[in-house]
């Protein structure tokens, strides 16, 4: 098998790969990062991102991803498409598999895998991503201001989404499958006092109605089989996100929803030399800047590693 050694090895293209390359590189430490299946990550998946500090007139997401990846060329990162398809953490140099063909020994890890939003599967669903279907309140909401909208799921994401939208929207339905709410009990009294937010539990949605303009409404069954309907411009879901952590499974220490644990205010996990940075490692905060911050976070704490070592 092909193989070749590198000081500094990075796992993932969403923000934290990308700043984590930009300062790695700066740092001559002539970072090799691999892109994986979806380049640019999450962010490539969104439209407008009017969040993200210093473009005061808002950037589309794939721009702002394209962006991170030229200056992190421009830096020198070897930046490679390729699926890391296994990886030996057991000692050092780690030894990671690309694409099931090629052996790489890196002296240094960061893990940037990100997470995956989790999505209800309809096909309807699937149709609309992007024209009224999203699973990112804080990025989206604003594009739904005044309009009526409905928030999936009954978890703290579920109600902090919603009420966070009932700031923004008219009227916000939140659609629960059970009959009742998962999240913790402050949670649910912030949804309680929140007069624009109607439950409706025990409605399983089934199909996302729409046109050529986007979502017109959603077709619910409600638990004694009936059939409901409610008129909206944009569905929310907010079913949870699964950490893209597979790889990992056995060899890193990863909380109870494998979400990879690092030690507070650092990047590092229980390995020395592999760090964590993005969602992958962060169930709470999810944000594209949180993610670029924690990727810097990742550069220094490994920068620091190599020289030490
Ligand atoms: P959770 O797993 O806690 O909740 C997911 C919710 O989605 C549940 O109500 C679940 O219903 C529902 N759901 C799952 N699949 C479907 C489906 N196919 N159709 C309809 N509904 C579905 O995920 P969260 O993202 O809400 O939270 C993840 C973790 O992050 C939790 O530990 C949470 O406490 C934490 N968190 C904390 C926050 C805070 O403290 N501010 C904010 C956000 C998250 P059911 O109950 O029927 O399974």
């Amino acid at each position: 098998m092909e193989n070749e050694t590198v000081k500094c090895l990075i796992i993932g293209s969403g923000p934290a790969g990308y700043t984590a390359a930009i300062y790695t590189a700066r740092a001559n430490l002539s970072p090799v990062l691999y892109e994986g299946l979806e380049p640019g990550g999450q962010l490539t998946t969104t439209t407008e991102v009017e969040n993200f500090p210093g473009y005061p007139e808002g950037v589309a997401g794939p721009q702002l991803m394209a962006d991170m990846r030229k200056q992190a060329e421009r830096f020198g990162t070897d930046i490679r498409f390729g699926m890391i398809t296994q990886v030996d953490l057991s000692q050092r140099p780690f030894r990671v598999i690309v694409d099931g063909q090629k052996e790489i020994l890196a002296d240094s890890l960061i893990i940037a895998t990100g997470a995956t939003a989790k999505y209800l599967g309809l096909e309807s669903e699937e149709r609309y991503k992007g024209q009224g279907v999203s699973a990112c309140a804080t990025c989206d909401g604003f594009f739904y201001r005044g309009q009526d909208v409905a928030v999936i799921g009954g978890g703290d994401s579920a109600c902090e989404e919603a009420t966070y939208l009932a700031t923004i929207c008219r009227k916000v339905y939140l659609v629960v499958r059970k009959n009742y709410l998962r999240a913790s009990k402050a949670m649910q009294q912030r949804v309680a006092n929140t007069p624009n937010l109607e439950i409706l539990f025990e409605h399983t949605p089934e199909e996302v109605l729409g046109d050529a303009n986007g979502v017109t409404g959603l077709r619910m069954r409600k638990s004694d089989g009936s059939e409901a309907t409610v008129e909206i411009t944009g569905m929310f879901v907010a079913i949870g996100h699964h950490p893209n952590t597979e790889l990992f499974k056995g060899q890193l220490d990863l909380d109870e929803t494998g979400y990879i644990k690092t030690q507070p205010g650092t990047s590092k996990t229980n390995i020395e030399g592999v760090f964590a940075a993005g969602d992958v490692q962060d169930p709470h905060y999810r944000q594209a800047i949180t993610a670029a911050g924690s990727g810097c976070i990742a550069a220094l704490d490994c920068e620091r590693f190599l020289l030490d070592a």
